[in-house]
Parts: structure tokens; sequence; C-alpha cells
């Protein structure tokens, strides 16, 4: 049996019908960046995520980077943010000219831990970005409390959560800015690159729509400087066309989450291996990520000689990346991150994955460990 990480082609089967006639309209319209398709799903992503605002730009390192400009995040300033994290995160504030912080992860749900925030802040701390990492929103009462009280900015890191859920609110809507990501792999993915950031304030959308052309405002008069941060139509329209199955197929993650909680347990394995935690309400299973008691790495070579894809997310905390040892971090000093990263391991949760799929995957996880 073989059992892929992700099957974005079977996906694909589902929906070719109904994409390919967008597509040939817009071939034959020839008006491929902004448009109407980016505002139409401007709409729909806005209406989607509890947000009166959305604007569409071309992936989810640039939503991270446009937001904090739209911040005026630079040079001298302190952003607070998780080590465990896709590296664009991170990448995103060093561009910016300013100094992640990092503030080690809870055990339970791998996210920023709120408890270690408070010693952080500094007279230079000007945001945090929370990560809702796998699916699962942070802990954002405790983080909007405190960045409240000091006026600092929120950016969510959403890349991971469209449509995960804190106390019934959406992620993105909670913070000043929600940036997702349309890469393939995301559960709304693109045909492409893509992403969108959300905002629940008048200003801040017009200074993205603004900074998303270069800064220009009217065009080709610049009282600010920004970037080419355009969503493609052809995206837009792809990425439409699949919101409306969004949720049918966040259920079909969640039902596989469910049945393998069931078969881990009819295995004994939950003994062994931890299995995630729904600690916030609505979780979105971007990924169902195990931790490992001992041998992650041979497990997922075991896995893959049974023809089980998996991945690691992620292997190399990012205060121990070469590229930020300026930083002055430690190996030992995030230790909840470094033990993640050393042990975490994703496997298979995408929806059109089926229930024997499922118990080959646990069978071959006892194989390894009993
Ligand atoms: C995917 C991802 C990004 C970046 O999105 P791209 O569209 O690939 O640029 C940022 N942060 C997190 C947590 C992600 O998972």
């Amino acid at each position: 049996m073989k059992v892929p990480l992700l099957d974005l082609k079977s996906q694909y089967e589902t929906i070719r019908a109904e994409i390919l006639p967008v597509m040939q309209d817009l071939f034959e319209s020839q008006y491929f960046i902004l448009g109407p398709h980016v505002a139409k799903l401007e709409q729909e992503i806005g209406a989607y995520c509890q947000c009166p605002y959305a604007v569409g730009v071309s992936s989810g390192t640039d939503a991270l980077l446009i937001s904090l400009m739209a911040a005026g995040i630079g040079p001298g300033d302190e952003v607070i943010t998780t080590p465990y994290t896709f590296f664009a995160t991170i990448g995103t504030i060093v561009r910016v000219g300013a100094t992640p912080i990092f503030v080690d992860i809870r055990k339970d749900t791998y996210n920023i831990d709120p408890a270690l925030l408070r010693d952080r802040i500094t007279n230079k701390t000007k945001a945090i970005i929370p990560v809702h990492l796998y699916g699962q929103c942070a802990a954002m009462d405790e983080i909007m409390t405190i960045a409240r009280k000091h006026s600092l900015f929120v950016i969510e890191d959403a890349a991971q959560a469209i449509g995960a859920e804190y106390k019934n609110q959406r992620a993105g809507s909670m913070g000043d800015f929600g940036c997702f990501s349309f890469f393939p792999s995301k559960n709304l993915g693109a045909f492409g690159d893509g992403g969108i950031v959300t905002t629940r304030s008048k200003e801040h959308y017009d200074l993205l729509k603004t900074l998303r052309v270069h800064g220009s405002n009217p065009k080709y008069v610049n009282k600010i400087v920004g970037g080419n941060f355009r969503l493609d139509a052809l995206q837009a329209a792809v990425v439409s066309v699949k919101l409306k199955y969004l949720d049918t197929w966040t259920e079909k993650r969640q039902m596989n989450a469910k049945l393998y909680r069931e078969l881990f347990r009819k295995q004994g394995l939950d003994e062994i291996v931890k299995l995630p935690q729904e600690i916030e309400n609505r979780h979105i299973y971007n990924q169902f990520v195990i931790l490992a008691p001992e041998k992650r790495d041979e497990l997922k070579a075991h896995l893959a000689d049974s023809g089980i894809g998996t991945e690691v997310y992620y292997p190399i905390p990012m205060h121990l990346q070469a590229c930020f040892n300026s930083l002055g971090y430690r190996k030992g000093d995030l230790p909840e991150a470094e033990d993640a990263a050393s042990r975490t391991l994703a496997i298979p949760v995408y929806p059109e994955l089926s229930n024997d799929q499922q118990a080959y995957v646990v069978e071959k996880i006892k194989e390894f460990y009993v």
C-alpha cells in the first residue's frame, strides 16, 4: 500500500470540472494581475475569517512582510515570536531590519507559551507574531491581553490555520493582521504561490493596498516604499472555487484525526506515541503531528520503506539556524522547541485518505515500536 503525505491529484479530480471553465474564461480575458477575481476572493476570505477587510498578496511570506511594513516595524525594533515555525515567520522580521526575540513553546500545542512572554518585553518591543501551528490557534486571550497592555501589534501567522478557531473567533480575526498562505500544501491551496492578509482596520487595509503596489497611491505617486506583492487573478480564481469545499475538507481532516485516535488506542500505542492535543477549538489539522518517544528519524525511515510519506515540521528550531547565529542563542536555551524539533513527525491526514490507509499507517508504527 502507498500512503503519500498529501494527495493533491485526487483532490483535483473532484474539482476539475469546475476549475477548467473558470481557467478558460480567465485565459480568454488575458487579465492576469489583481482585478475582479482577486477582489471577489478578498470579499470571500474576509467573510470566512470574520474580518471586514482582506488584501490578496503574492505569498504567505509576503503577507507577513507587508504586515510588518504596514505596522512600521524596522531597525531597532524587537518582534517576539516562536522559534518552532516555518522559516518565513523569522525571515520576514529580519528582512525589515527588526530583531526576532524567541519565546519557547507549550508542550501541548507547540505554540508560543504566553506565560513566558511578559519577561521578554522591553521598550524596543513593537509586535508579537503568534503562529497557529499545524492548524491550532495559539493562546490568543493571554497574548492579546499582554499586547494591549504594552501597545504592541499582533500579527497572526495563520498560514497553517485558515478556518481554525479560538473561542469561536477565526484565526486571523483576533490580532491586527492575519497572514494566510495559499501554498499548494496548505488546507486552501492555489496552483502556485499566493497569500492574503486579513484586518479589521480600514486604515491598515488602505495601507496594505498601497504597499502591495510599491507604495504607489495614486499610481506613479509614492509617499512610501512598498513592493510588488500582487496576487495573480489565476490563483485567486482557483482559491475561490476551492473555498466552497474547504469546510467539507476540514471536516474530513477532523474525522481522520478522530479515527487515528481510535486506532492508536486500539493498538495500545497511545501510551507510547503522544498524539496531538486539541486544546483550542477548532483545530483544522493542516498536519497531524505525533511525538515519538525515541528514534524519530528511524521511524520516519521505516515508514518510508513501507510506502508511507511523513515529514518533520521542523527539524531545526529557528534560534539554532546558522543565519541567526549573531542573535546569540545556544542549544538548550529553548528546550521545549528543541525537544519538539527532535521528536515530532507529521503523518498523512489529508481529506481523501481512506480508513484502510490510516489503519496501515498505525500498523506500521506499531511494527516499529512494539
Ligand atoms: C507556509 C507558511 C508560511 C509561508 O507561506 P508561503 O506561502 O509559502 O510563503 C509562513 N508561515 C508558516 C507557519 C507557514 O506554514
